[in-house]
């Protein structure tokens, strides 16, 4: 392809995209492709000759687009968010344009220096303290994988990396029962082993890790000779939305010397919100937090902001080069794949800069605002119906339902016929064993219409109860 053919395709995949966007409504969110359909369509082997774009892009409209569940749909309710803005897709055109490697300060000054700036921007919007460093990540699974590896090095005195783990104590990590199912991975991946992570038992309406039940678990490992390492607390699970107590959960672990990590992957975004902040007080004495821009902040994935309130154990846990890092910080020059697990990095600082920029934080601040809102204001119009039942009460915009008496074969059905319709999409979780039926708002372009379509949908196929 030559040139000026890229910048022909360019415009049109532009224009294509605008139309796109101004007509999802009219889409149904959730792809109605069966499994085999687009695999089916596509030729078994590639081709040996060179074919034309009309051609693939007429394909790519007719055998991918039918294939696609609508992320972007306005009435997108399902698991979380993943907002790809306007502003973020330029600046991933530009980014995919220039296609640098951003691993070391050398490999691309300018991505590296924007990302030390982008992050410290994330850190006072989300109202961190001065001295938290940040690290852009490829997803809040690396950021908790390379948390895990750091409690795992600080506890073992560093040894881990180069002896293995088959002749060291055995290490124990701590969290709750509603933390994402990226910790066990974690947990797997560095060799502590699944056995190894020990789940504390919830309470109250937040479903937060008990501090008491914690405190006796790391005693009760230490009287049997075990390695306690570290902490992973939650803002905002992935299920229900539950929430640690972080700073009774700190306490306990740093009274006992222990690494802390907090997920809230989702909810971080919306501590742009000063008045949202109570859902993580205490914050400011985690080691280390991921959130993902990528979810509610509308910087097109993938983006995860990882902020250490010192970088230097996670440094020495994942640097390859040890002697170079002992001037890390000193001489103002940072090698950001010295804090990530892959070499290879993207620019992904870039996109957070035209997000950030050209909405502001107080319009992302109203958009997010507005998703509690019309959230809770839909929760209570369910409460108010006697054919449902509010399981878990709204965490910012994430609640759960279910239809008053059914069993779970009535309550699965009904979510298909919400998901059939097509009209809106939804997800389900179990609470307490129980199916229960998802709901959040997070799709930057929804409005408070959509949220009123999804409880005429809802109570329109809801039946008599
Ligand atoms: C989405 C989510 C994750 C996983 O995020 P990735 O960036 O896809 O790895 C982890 N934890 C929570 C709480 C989440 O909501």
């Amino acid at each position: 392809m030559n040139w000026t053919e890229f910048a022909r395709w360019g415009a049109r995949i532009a224009d294509w995209g605008a139309r796109y966007h101004q007509g999802l409504r009219d889409r149904p969110v959730r792809a109605s492709t069966r499994p085999g359909d687009v695999a089916a369509a596509l030729p078994a082997s590639p081709p040996e000759m060179p074919e034309a774009m009309e051609t693939i892009f007429a394909d790519f409209e007719q055998i991918v687009m039918p294939g696609m569940t609508h992320w972007q749909h306005p009435r997108f309710f399902a698991y979380f968010p993943a907002n790809a803005t306007p502003p973020s897709m330029l600046a991933e055109f530009l980014a995919s344009t220039v296609a640098a490697q951003c691993m070391l300060w050398q490999t691309s000054p300018a991505a590296t220096e924007m990302e030390t700036v982008m992050m410290d921007w994330l850190r006072q919007s989300v109202g961190l303290p001065e001295g938290f460093k940040g690290v852009i990540q490829d997803s809040a699974s690396s950021a908790t994988l390379a948390a895990v590896l750091t409690m795992r090095e600080r506890a073992l005195d560093w040894a881990g990396n180069e002896q293995g783990l088959s002749d060291q104590p055995r290490l124990r990590v701590y969290c709750s029962g509603e933390v994402h199912t990226s910790i066990d991975r974690a947990i797997w991946i560095s060799g502590i082993g699944a056995a190894n992570l020990v789940r504390i038992p919830t309470q109250g309406p937040r479903r937060s890790m008990d501090p008491a039940a914690l405190d006796a678990a790391i005693r009760a490992d230490l009287a049997a000779g075990l390695h306690p390492c570290g902490v992973i607390a939650c803002t905002g699970g992935t299920g229900t939305g539950a929430c640690d107590d972080i700073a009774a959960t700190l306490a306990v672990a740093k009274a006992h010397g222990l690494y802390t990590h907090i997920d809230a992957a989702w909810a971080g975004a919306a501590m742009i919100c000063p008045e949202f902040r109570t859902l993580w007080t205490g914050i400011e004495g985690a080691d280390s937090i991921v959130f993902n821009p990528h979810k509610w902040l509308g910087v097109q994935f993938d983006c995860a902001a990882h902020f250490l309130r010192d970088p230097e154990p996670l440094v020495r846990t994942l640097a390859i080069r040890p002697e170079y890092l002992k001037t890390h910080g000193a001489d103002g020059i940072v090698n950001y794949s010295e804090w990530s697990i892959p070499l290879g990095r993207r620019f992904r600082a870039l996109k957070l800069w035209f997000v950030l920029r050209h909405y502001g934080l107080d319009g992302l601040r109203a958009r997010i605002r507005n998703h509690v809102r019309w959230s809770q204001a839909l929760a209570d119009r369910l409460r108010a119906d006697p054919r449902f039942e509010i399981v878990t009460e709204p965490v910012l915009s994430l609640f759960t339902f279910r239809l008053k008496g059914a069993d779970e074969a009535a309550q699965q059905a009904f979510i298909n016929r919400i998901n059939d319709d097509g009209r809106i999409y939804v997800t389900q979780t179990r609470v307490q064993d129980g199916l229960v039926i998802r709901f959040q708002v997070g799709q930057l372009d929804a409005t408070e219409a959509d949220v009123a379509t999804a409880f005429e949908v809802i109570t329109a196929l809801a039946g008599n109860g």
